[in-house]
C-alpha cells in the first residue's frame, strides 16, 4: 500500500518525475543535517532514534558544547508538550503519515498557545525569507499536512508553527512562521494527495527553474534521471554572432 509523506510530496509540485524519484533515492545525511538532530535532541531533551553518540561521531567536544548552549536557550520556547509525535491517516487505499517534532504549548508573540511546532537549524535564515517572499503553498506543505492529521486523529485543528533557528551567532537568531490552519485548507490537503495517488505517470518537468535553479539549486535526482540530465548535459553550437 502506498504512504504518502510531506518530504516526498513538496517534490511533486515543480517536478512529479522528481517526487517518484525522491521515494526510490533516499538523500545521505549530510554533516548539517546530523547538527541539526543533535540540536533538536538538545532541546527536546531526547532524540528521535536514541543515537546521540552515532550523530556526534567525531565532533569535537566544544562544538557539541555550543550546540547544547544555542538548545539552552531555545528550550524555554516549548512550554509542555509531547516531542516527535507521531502522525498516520490509514484509508482503504493509501497511508499518509509524518512525525512532528512537537505538539504541544509554544511561545509565539510572548503567549503560550497549543500548536503542532517544528524546528528546522540552518546556517542561514535567507532560505525562509526567499520562500516567504514566494509564497507558494508547496513549500509549505508540512504545515497542512501535519494539522490535517493530528485533526482526523483528535478532531482539534491546531496551528503549526515553524521555529527556524540560524546557528552562526552564539546568541542564534529564531524566526517563527505560524500558519492557521482550518478545515477548508484540509480538504486542500486531502485533494492534493489524492491527485498524487492518481497519477501513475509522474512526468518530468525538466526546465532550468526545476534541474538547475530550484528551492534546494540543482534537483537532489540529477544523477538519476535521463530527461534532467539531457536537458543540463548535451551539446550547444555557437558563433560569434551569438555572443555581445
Ligand atoms: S532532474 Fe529535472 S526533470 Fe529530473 S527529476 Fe529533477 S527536476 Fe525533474
Amino acid at each position: 500500500m502506498k504512504n504518502y509523506r510531506s518530504s516526498n510530496i513538496s517534490h511533486y509540485f515543480y517536478c512529479p518525475k522528481a517526487y517518484k524519484l525522491s521515494l526510490e533515492y533516499q538523500k545521505e545525511q549530510s554533516e548539517a543535517m546530523r547538527e541539526g538532530l543533535l540540536f533538536e535532541g538538545y532541546v527536546f531533551g531526547k532524540f528521535k532514534e536514541d543515537n546521540e553518540k552515532e550523530l556526534i561521531g567525531r565532533k569535537r567536544p566544544d562544538t557539541i558544547n555550543l550546540i547544547k548552549q544555542k538548545a539552552d536557550l531555545v528550550k524555554p520556547l516549548f512550554i509542555k508538550g509531547e516531542p516527535f509525535r507521531k502522525l498516520l491517516l490509514k484509508t482503504s487505499d493509501y497511508t499518509i503519515s509524518g512525525e512532528a517534532d512537537y505538539v504541544g504549548t509554544t511561545l509565539f508573540q510572548g503567549k503560550g498557545i497549543e500548536c503542532i511546532a517544528d524546528l528546522k537549524f540552518t546556517g542561514n535564515m535567507k532560505v525562509w525569507d526567499d520562500l516567504i517572499s514566494l509564497a507558494r503553498k508547496e513549500d509549505f506543505i508540512q504545515a497542512f499536512i501535519y494539522p490535517y492529521l493530528f485533526y482526523k486523529e483528535t478532531g482539534k485543528v491546531l496551528p503549526f508553527i515553524y521555529c527556524v533557528i540560524e546557528n552562526n551567532f552564539d546568541n542564534p537568531l529564531i524566526k517563527q512562521i505560524k500558519f492557521n490552519t482550518s478545515i477548508a485548507d484540509f480538504k486542500w490537503v486531502s485533494e492534493m494527495i489524492e491527485t498524487i495517488h492518481q497519477d501513475d505517470f509522474y512526468y518530468s518537468n525538466a526546465n532550468y527553474g526545476t534541474c538547475v535553479s530550484g528551492k534546494y539549486g540543482r534537483c537532489s535526482y540529477l544523477e538519476h534521471c535521463n530527461e534532467g540530465r539531457n536537458f543540463i548535459a548535451g551539446e550547444i553550437e555557437m558563433s560569434l554572432n551569438n555572443l555581445s
